[in-house]
């Protein structure tokens, strides 16, 4: 697949480019950004003219409507560079779908697909050298947008930002992950925002995330919060176990991030033959699994890591440490997914998208 940028864009180029400053070798995750920002603005019932311009900081009238109410949302895709110097990138038609329906879900304007597509593919053909070619390379693309409105009276704003930031990351590597399976606390509730890439909902689980960071573990696993008894997330991730040679997430839900990850990696798994099932997978399911040696494997699945393994959980004050995986799942699907992203072997589901 191929897309062409066709949309007028006003482009103003950056003086000098920051780009011999950055160390790629040593890049935190999410914090160097490229020379350039995508900016539109919605007023007066209409996307006005996308911008292309250096990155900078930019004003907001202290009654914004984002500070207020918190009509914020965001996506997080990836840009990967192979080896004759394309760049690609990975499912864009997916993360601008998923972007509307959360601005549908957050009461906010939707995005046309001219600018959120052509004007991320024109953002990146700008800002293309910061690509870097090898595995674990990869730009990250972070667009979002808030509410611009002015007025602190409680209604949806009239008035929204677009924007999209790139970030360029090294292959990210989230350490060892112990996770602590909820018990009290709800990322999402039934009815709620969470099958929405809403910035509210990563702040509500900032302070449990600290509790259970205090007790020595990095992650929390998100049960359902009717009855804590389902197994749904992992931290900001989707969660997959692997009880003996069986495959488990859990179906998506209102509760429930709809990851491109995680079907993606559903997809590689039943083309290899692996058995998977997407159903509810339970608490119980787990202890049980864990205590008579079924269980294999449990790993979060998103975009800025891919697959991320956890060695281990606690439930009600207990920790269960999982074996090491020998020709672990998480592995096999990471590697198929990275060779399809970085164009080493032919993607034959039509996902990569050349810019
Ligand atoms: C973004 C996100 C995911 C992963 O989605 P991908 O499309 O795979 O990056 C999973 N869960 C939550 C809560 C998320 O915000």
């Amino acid at each position: 697949m191929s897309s062409k940028s066709t949309i007028q864009i006003d482009i103003t180029k950056a003086l000098k480019s920051k780009i011999s400053d950055v160390d790629f070798e040593n890049l935190t995750f999410g914090s160097t950004f490229t020379d350039h920002m995508l900016v539109c603005d919605y007023k007066n019932g209409a996307w006005q003219k996308p911008e292309i311009k250096p990155y900078a900081p930019f004003l907001m009238d202290p009654s914004s409507k984002v500070f207020h109410y918190g009509q914020a949302i965001f996506e997080g895709m990836k840009a990967f560079k192979d080896e004759n110097d394309e760049v690609w990138l990975f499912r864009p038609d997916e993360n601008y779908k998923r972007f509307n329906k959360s601005a549908a879900r957050m009461a906010m304007a939707e995005v046309d697909e001219d600018i959120f597509l052509d004007g991320l593919n024109q953002l990146i053909e700008i800002d293309k050298e910061w690509v870097k070619k090898g595995l674990g390379n990869s730009l990250y693309i972070r667009p979002f947008m808030i509410a611009t409105g002015t007025g602190v009276i409680a209604s949806p704003s009239a008035e929204y930002r677009f924007v999209i930031i790139l970030s360029p990351a090294k292959s990210y590597y989230s350490g060892e992950v112990k996770v602590i399976v909820a018990e009290h606390y709800s990322r999402a509730a039934n009815g709620g925002i969470g099958a929405a890439k809403a910035a509210g909902n990563y702040a509500g689980q900032f302070y449990p995330t600290a509790l259970a960071n205090k007790e020595g573990f990095q992650q929390i696993i998100w049960t359902d919060d009717a009855t804590h008894t389902k197994l749904e997330e992992a931290g900001t991730m989707n969660v997959f176990f692997r009880i003996k040679d069986t495959l488990l997430t859990a179906p998506t839900s209102d509760r429930i991030l709809d990851g491109i990850t995680r079907k993606s990696l559903i997809a590689l798994a039943e083309k290899s033959g692996m058995s998977v099932e997407v159903r509810p997978v339970l608490v119980e399911e787990l202890l049980e699994s864990s205590k008579n040696g079924d269980l294999k494997e449990i790993f979060g699945a998103g975009t800025a890591a891919v697959v991320s393994p956890i060695k281990g959980f606690s439930y009600k004050g207990l920790y269960h440490e999982l074996p090491i995986a020998s020709d672990s799942f998480a592995q096999n699907l990471k590697d198929q997914l990275n060779k399809i992203q970085y164009n080493l072997a032919e993607d034959t589901f039509g996902w990569t998208v050349k810019v």
